[in-house]
């Protein structure tokens, strides 16, 4: 899967996603990132990619010639066309079903903005789809590409090792993960739930769904309510609420 980022600061994508698990499926070559600097298509002679609002008003705007430029360098090349994505508060929120959604595409262009943002032309022109990362405004799209390549990278076959899951992870089918362990068996007195260590694969998976329902419901009701629980489930949450209040 390619990731094309239109940036005007290529350096702080290579210095994270050329590390971890992400950098070791880039050097795998089973994703690549191309961090493609936007002012190298600038045909200003000072580089300039900014320039004022027109009406008026704070910040500068990107300009909509580099950053077009800058998208033909990469389509010229191929026979089929990207989709591209704009990072941008005013996008969809980003979330797990989006996530699934774009792992199946083999070829993402995602534009960075910066300052105030990118003149509305480019968006109109070349722009699939806004995704934002939250309700809050960041300083640049620089930070949710990254978090949106993460994302959808560890979802790609090969990216994590095969010891690694993500199906099991929290969100993934609706619920949190359950809680996890790993040595020492004490912690400050605290101990590891005894069931993890019976080697009994049924119990623990059943401990375990039922840890995941009871998280859910106690931590994001918003999610726990989207659920179509199955009476065995649910019978499992009255069960985890009871040794709750036990
Ligand atoms: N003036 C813009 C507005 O009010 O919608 C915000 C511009 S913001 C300061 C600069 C850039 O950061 C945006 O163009 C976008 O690429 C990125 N950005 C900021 N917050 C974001 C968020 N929550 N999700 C995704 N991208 C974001």
């Amino acid at each position: 899967m390619i990731f094309d980022v239109l940036t005007l600061f290529p350096e702080m994508i290579n210095a994270v996603l050329n590390q971890s698990i992400i950098g070791r499926a880039q050097k795998k070559g089973i994703i690549t990132v191309n961090a493609i600097n936007i002012r190298d298509f600038s045909r200003d002679k000072h580089h300039k990619a900014d320039d004022y609002p027109y009406g008026g008003g704070t910040g500068m705007i990107m300009m909509a010639q580099p950053i077009y430029d800058a998208y033909l360098s990469i389509i010229e090349k191929i026979d089929y066309k990207p989709y591209v994505i704009y990072m941008s508060p005013q996008g969809k929120l980003l979330n797990q079903d989006i996530v699934k959604r774009l792992k199946e595409l083999k070829h993402i262009i995602i534009l960075c903005g910066h300052y105030e943002g990118v003149d509305e032309r480019i968006i109109e022109k070349i722009v699939d789809e806004e995704i934002s990362i939250g309700d809050y405004v960041l300083t640049g799209g620089e930070l949710p590409a990254m978090v949106l390549i993460d994302a959808v990278s560890r979802c790609i076959p090969g990216v994590l090792s095969s010891g690694e899951s993500y199906t099991e992870e929290s969100l993934y089918n609706g619920l949190l993960e359950y809680p996890q362990y790993t040595r020492p068996y004490d912690f400050l007195g605290m101990k590891v739930p005894d069931v993890l260590l019976s080697g009994h694969h049924a119990n623990i998976k059943k401990w375990r769904r039922k840890q995941s329902l009871l998280r859910t419901y106690l931590k994001r009701p918003d999610l726990f309510e989207k659920m179509n629980l199955s009476s065995e489930d649910m019978e499992l949450l009255k069960e985890a609420l009871k040794d709750l209040s036990g």
